[in-house]
């Protein structure tokens, strides 16, 4: 570990944060970023620990200890200067994921526009609703330049590797495609990135997908549409069926059934797609069961032509068409 990223481990975790989480009580000396309060470091009555703010230092009167963060933590845990980086790099990891995954996020929704080829994509899949593009957080990762732009915020190549944003050589792990933020309580969980060229279609980073798309506010609904991917349900979304969630694939995660089946009284459609090796439909009719089992109604859809929810709304279908479906769906 370098000096720089000494600094940078601190600079996450300040020292007064780190104190007052543990319970730590102080109050304020003069105008300076000071604080003063009873050492934690030993027993005494009357406060003799103080805290720079500014200088992320501290130092007791009382028993004359003093140093920054990672000291802090090897006095008061016992443990050795290694044993103390290691336990704060713990303590930042997933704060630091998140962090570094927004950043990530965000640079990708400024390039959308940057790129016709991406703005072409959306068009091309029926998605034209400017502001759904922007509430989705849809970006674009036209490959090569994300390094650079993290770097100069001060993430190094192994954040980015140890995220999955590059691979081992330094390569952008989302070239050439539309990217969708995954997010669980409003925490970025996962990017998936959606090719629009020839290479594999599908792509997530190596991490959980987390629970299924938008639930915070598809919850609430009594009839949901459960679909495979985001562009069925961005085509949904923009005909106005709010009420649509996806699974990103057809096999659902525990958390993502134990989500579905959560209000006993809710109907879900499974509106996974039609493709010729039958795959998805035998997905959905095993899922049907398993909800059914749950006591969750579990009509599927079969939408004319053997389409898809998104390659249906493209071949011209109106919101009233989709919704004459859900009418005519079994049960
Ligand atoms: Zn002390």
């Amino acid at each position: 570990m370098t000096t720089a990223d000494l600094q940078h481990l601190k600079q996450r975790i300040p020292l007064l944060d780190y104190l007052q989480q543990r319970h730590w009580t102080a109050r304020r000396v003069g105008a300076h970023p000071e604080f003063v309060g009873r050492c934690p470091l030993h027993p005494e009555t009357r406060p003799s620990f103080y805290v720079n703010a500014r200088k992320n230092l501290f130092y007791c009167h009382g028993c004359g200890r003093g140093g920054d963060l990672i000291r802090f933590v090897e006095l008061s845990q016992g443990v050795s200067f290694r044993q103390s980086i290691a336990y704060l790099q713990q303590q930042v990891a997933p704060a630091a994921h998140a962090e570094l995954l927004e950043k990530a996020a965000a640079f990708y929704q400024l390039q959308l526009h940057r790129h016709p080829e991406a703005v072409h994509y959306l068009q091309q899949r029926g998605l034209c609703d400017a502001s759904l593009i922007a509430e989705l957080g849809i970006g674009y990762a036209p490959g090569g330049n994300l390094r650079a732009h993290l770097a100069a915020q001060g993430y190094g190549f192994d954040a980015l590797r140890d995220i999955g944003l590059i691979d081992a050589q330094g390569r952008d792990t989302f070239c050439r495609r539309v990217i969708f933020p995954l997010r669980r309580q409003g925490c970025l969980v996962n990017l998936y990135g959606r090719s629009v060229g020839a290479a594999f279609p599908h792509r997530l980073l190596p991490r959980s997908k987390g629970g299924l798309f938008a639930w915070e506010s598809v919850r609430q609904f009594s009839t949901v549409i459960l679909v495979e991917g985001l562009f069925d349900l961005a085509a949904l979304w923009q005909a106005g069926f709010r009420n649509t969630t996806a699974a990103l694939g057809i096999h659902l995660a525990p958390a993502q059934f134990d989500e579905l089946g959560d209000a006993p009284d809710r109907r879900v459609y499974i509106a996974f797609d039609q493709d010729e090796h039958q795959a998805g439909q035998r997905a959905a009719q095993a899922l049907a069961q398993r909800l059914e089992g749950a006591g969750v109604a579990a009509p599927i859809l079969h939408l004319p032509g053997g389409h898809d929810p998104n390659s249906y709304f493209l071949s011209g279908a109106t919101a009233a068409d989709f919704a004459a479906c859900l009418q005519g769906a079994p049960r």
